[in-house]
């Protein structure tokens, strides 16, 4: 580890001192003047054989690149690998090739990484990945689309209907169907539409923060409803809520503990209790799943909670239902009107990239996060076996090894899958975080572990890859232009 660190701290230095030196990136046709005030130095002549930066963007891979990713991402890898020739690290007729070797895949600074966390829905790591069906779509939807055209007429049309009707189909309990930007949203336009200037009624069992600091209380609040508590901690009855009922209530809201669990000595009032008290019900059913899941039956579903008497749901579209980052708002069809009509829903409205990606999810195949948490653990240990019996033929210190995932701040907390994983020394998990193709994995006894669950299969092979990247000896962890700094 001190090996592959050290060159990178002085790199950082170097590179600080060079940008000073030449003010940025205009300069580049200094360089050579600035070098020859030097004072004689046994490097200098590797130095003056290092190629300038337009001399290196006239190499036509170099300039192809700069067509596909922009000058300023392509010249960032340029000056990293003049960097490291200065270095003595690499020899100046190579520099455009580890120039090129540097280059990130997309100009967007989010980098693929692999998830192998065992957690499923990781909010770090944008929770559910899309499907390749909605990858798909994404890409179609990006260009000029008929998101809010009729093709046939010529006429306006309601904004991403193929997607909402797809939502509905698989919700026909509820009346009528919105989408929003994600779940917060979906609150916040229920709350504001509801209950401003008005109260919701709320368990004192329910008051969760969801996440980053952020607590759905004061996300309510800042609706200009006011919050009406009731009950305790550990129990709440339907009398609770009834006795709290009255002219001034908007709604009664019903928040799923989606991170956390009550037990013990405990009571909350589901929503058939709370359907016969005369106002509406709002069901936050957090991880997005439509129907009840075998393998989840503690997890709360759209289509049970309407049944029972919900007014509306909202859920999460980047959860359990594996989709991309959107609010849904499923229930009585006037209710939904409202909602859609409220000024408010303009500004949560959603692109149309989300919208792509959502009717894929809905009508395409199994997501992968329906394929991780049905993954058979004998499947996933097989595959454990076989990726550390090629790893450690390349002299790995490897093991395959029974593990826990769960599936995360999305939803069914308390939940752990059988899983495997591959146990490795601690010094990887940094490696393979900065590896070329990023791995994340988790610490645990001391050992850096990769947990397969979330791992799709075919993604076994760069996998392997990237723990032969990060294995002592192998030069360490390469990180494209400018990783260090996003
Ligand atoms: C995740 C969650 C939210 C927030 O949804 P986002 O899509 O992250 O905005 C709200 N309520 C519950 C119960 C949740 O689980």
């Amino acid at each position: 580890m001190e090996q592959r660190a050290a060159p990178r701290t002085a790199g950082a230095a170097n590179g600080r001192a060079d940008t000073a030196g030449t003010a940025g990136e205009a300069v580049t046709h200094d360089r050579n003047a600035g070098d020859t005030v030097r004072p004689p130095d046994p490097t200098d002549d590797v130095r003056r054989r290092i190629p300038r930066t337009d001399l290196l963007l006239r190499d036509p891979r170099l300039s192809e690149a700069v067509r596909r990713l922009g000058a300023g991402v392509v010249k960032a890898a340029v000056r990293q690998a003049q960097e490291q020739a200065r270095r003595g690290g690499v020899p100046p007729e190579r520099v455009a090739q580890t120039a090129l070797a540097l280059l990130p895949g997309t100009a967007g600074g989010l980098r693929p990484v692999l998830n192998a966390t065992g957690v499923l829905l990781h909010t770090n790591l944008g929770r559910a990945p899309l499907s390749a069906a909605a990858r798909q779509a994404v890409q179609e939807a990006a260009g000029p689309t008929d998101v809010e055209l009729d093709l046939a007429t010529g006429a306006r049309a309601r904004r991403g209907r193929s997607a909402l009707t797809a939502l509905h189909e698989r919700v026909p309990s509820a009346g009528a169907v919105h989408v929003v930007n994600n779940g917060a949203a979906a609150l916040v336009l229920a709350a504001t539409a509801l209950a401003a200037g008005r109260e919701i009624v709320v368990s004192r069992g329910e008051m969760v923060e969801i996440g980053d600091g952020f607590r759905l209380p004061d996300l309510l609040v800042s609706t200009g409803a006011r919050l009406r508590e009731v009950g305790t901690t550990n129990r709440t009855t339907a009398a609770d809520y009834a006795d709290a009922i009255g002219p001034d209530t908007g709604f009664v809201l019903k928040v799923h503990p989606s991170n956390f669990r009550i037990t013990g000595f405990t009571r909350a009032a589901d929503v058939a209790e709370l359907a016969g008290l005369g106002v509406p019900v709002v069901a936050d059913i957090g991880s997005g799943l439509l129907a009840p899941h075998p393998g989840l039956p503690e997890e709360p579903d759209a289509d049970t909670q309407l049944r029972a008497g919900a007014t509306l749901v909202t859920a999460s579209g980047d959860k359990l239902l594996g989709g991309p980052q959107c609010g849904l708002l499923l229930g009585d069809a006037d209710l939904v009107r409202t909602l859609t009509r409220h000024p408010l829903a303009r500004a949560l409205r959603v692109d149309k990239l989300t919208l792509a990606a959502l009717e894929a999810t809905l009508t395409g195949p199994p997501t992968p996060t329906a394929l991780a948490l049905t993954a058979d653990p004998a499947r996933l240990a097989a595959r454990a076996d076989r990726l550390a019996e090629t790893l450690a033929a390349d002299g790995i210190d490897v093991l395959a090894v029974g593990s826990h995932a769960t599936v995360g701040g999305g939803g069914a907390p308390g939940v752990t899958l059988p899983s495997a994983a591959l146990s490795l020394p601690e010094p990887y998990a940094e490696a393979l975080r900065t590896a070329r193709v990023p791995v994340v994995g988790r610490l645990e006894t001391g050992r850096c572990l990769l947990d397969l669950r979330a791992v799709p299969e075919e993604d076994d092979e760069r996998l392997a890859e990237a723990v032969r990247s990060a294995a002592p000896g192998h030069g360490g962890p390469s990180a494209p232009a400018g990783a260090e700094g996003r």
